[in-house]
């Protein structure tokens, strides 16, 4: 039996691949226009990095990494995540150092031990931003509609963005201990792994899925309730740029999020087209993980998206999936007319293939019809005689001399019909 794919991993390629490439090509277009620079971490880190930086109780931690040692008996970690590696090249680098705001992205695979499932693998996609060195609540603002505007720009429609504060050190731990003193009273009704989290992480059991816990926690204490002063103009601010950047939303005091390290905003973006439950993305500011990294207090911001769930959202009738590749078939002792005609159409951008094994002209047709391809040079002896080639459409059925010197002007325009 030949060899395959490790369980929760896939290839990804022709046709499928255009869309990833599409969505890529237009966030890297937008995020340019935000003056978003990229930075590429290693893919695996030393296991302290996501410890300290996704928090110890979080099920990522817990059951979800991929750790190994390496010949050195160091324990290293295939990234589940980027925020962690982002901050921790920032510190590495000095980067603060520079001042002002830094604003960084990323696009690349991570890898969880999970249920694979559809949309969901073990090896995933994620593009991702991290601001750092700003508290201002104009960039949590902006970060988000940075992101409403990507996805619209790529046809996704109906998206909203639900939100909520986690406030900060000063009122957090109040509302932690109401929450927690609530919890205990209704503990009986809690799933187990929610039993455990009243001491460890309370508010994560806001954020519990199990149908039985969502319905113990109607009349839990509500977070926005307990806001201090500072936090509640934080987020007053927030929602009065999202209005006036026309970003819909919806405040809703269980949103949680996965992670410890979110202070104040947290958000996730929902689509119409699918349940409450299935956000497209979500992130949050995180004040506190720089100088918890031993760096110097440096306020952030961040959100992450899952590229593998994104592009089935995507229609399929949006994407030009033709082949548009131009097949250059020899006949006789040709095959250097071939190329020279090839490297003309590459010169100006078109795509092209000499048929370099071709039998006949016969087989040569038939293989470009199974490649679905539609445009065929024939480019024989007596071709390179009279310095033209034999232009046929497939799709069609028609055929026409043209002048070598003409090709690339003249199949740019039949490609471009
Ligand atoms: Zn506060
Ligand atoms: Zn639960």
């Amino acid at each position: 039996m030949p060899v395959k794919t490790v369980k929760g991993t896939r290839d990804i390629f022709y046709p499928d691949i255009e869309k990833w490439k599409f969505f890529e090509e237009k966030a890297r277009e937008i995020l340019k226009t935000y003056n978003f620079k990229e930075i590429i971490t290693p893919i695996f880190e030393y296991t302290e990095v996501f410890a300290r930086g996704i928090g110890e109780d979080t099920d990522i931690v817990h059951k979800e990494m991929y750790t190994f040692k390496d010949r050195k008996g160091r324990s290293i970690t295939l990234r589940p995540e980027n925020t962690a590696s982002v901050v921790r090249a920032y510190l590495e680098h000095k980067m603060y150092a520079e001042g002002g705001i830094k604003r960084l992205f990323y696009i690349g695979p991570m890898f969880r031990y999970e249920r694979p499932q559809k949309g969901r693998y073990r090896q995933f996609f994620q593009l991702g931003v991290e601001v750092f060195g700003s508290k201002n609540p104009f960039i949590d603002a902006e970060t988000i509609e940075l992101v409403i505007n990507i996805l619209e720009k790529v046809g996704l429609k109906g998206l909203s963005v639900n939100i909520n504060s986690l406030g900060c050190e000063k009122c957090r731990p109040v509302y932690r201990e109401n929450l927690q003193k609530f919890l205990k009273g209704i503990k009986e009704k809690l799933c187990e792994d929610c039993k455990r989290r009243i001491d460890t992480n309370p508010l994560r059991v806001l954020d519990c899925k199990v149908p039985s816990c969502k319905e113990a926690l109607k009349d839990a204490p509500n977070i926005q309730q307990s806001l201090c002063e500072d936090c509640k103009e934080h987020q007053a601010k927030v929602f009065h740029y999202l209005e006036t950047m026309g970003v819909k939303y919806e405040v809703e005091p269980n949103l949680v999020r996965g992670l410890d390290y979110y202070t104040r905003t947290v958000f996730e973006v929902v689509s119409d087209n699918l349940g409450s439950q299935n956000a497209i993305l979500g992130g949050g500011r995180y004040d506190n993980l720089v100088k918890e990294f031993g760096g110097p207090d440096t306020p952030a911001f961040g959100w992450a998206l899952g590229i593998d769930r994104l592009v089935l959202l995507l229609e399929d009738k949006n994407f030009d999936f033709a082949n548009k590749t131009i097949y250059i078939v020899p006949a006789g002792n040709s095959i250097d007319y071939c190329f020279q005609t090839a490297k003309i159409l590459r010169e100006n951008g078109l795509a092209s293939e000499v048929m370099a094994d071709s039998k006949s002209l016969k087989k040569a047709l038939n293989s470009v019809n199974k490649q679905r391809g539609r445009f065929v040079l024939i480019a024989g002896e007596s071709e390179r005689e009279k310095g033209i080639v034999i232009f046929k459409d497939m799709e069609n059925k028609t055929q026409r001399e043209i002048k070598l010197e003409n090709i690339a002007k003249e199949l740019k325009d039949e490609i471009d019909k």
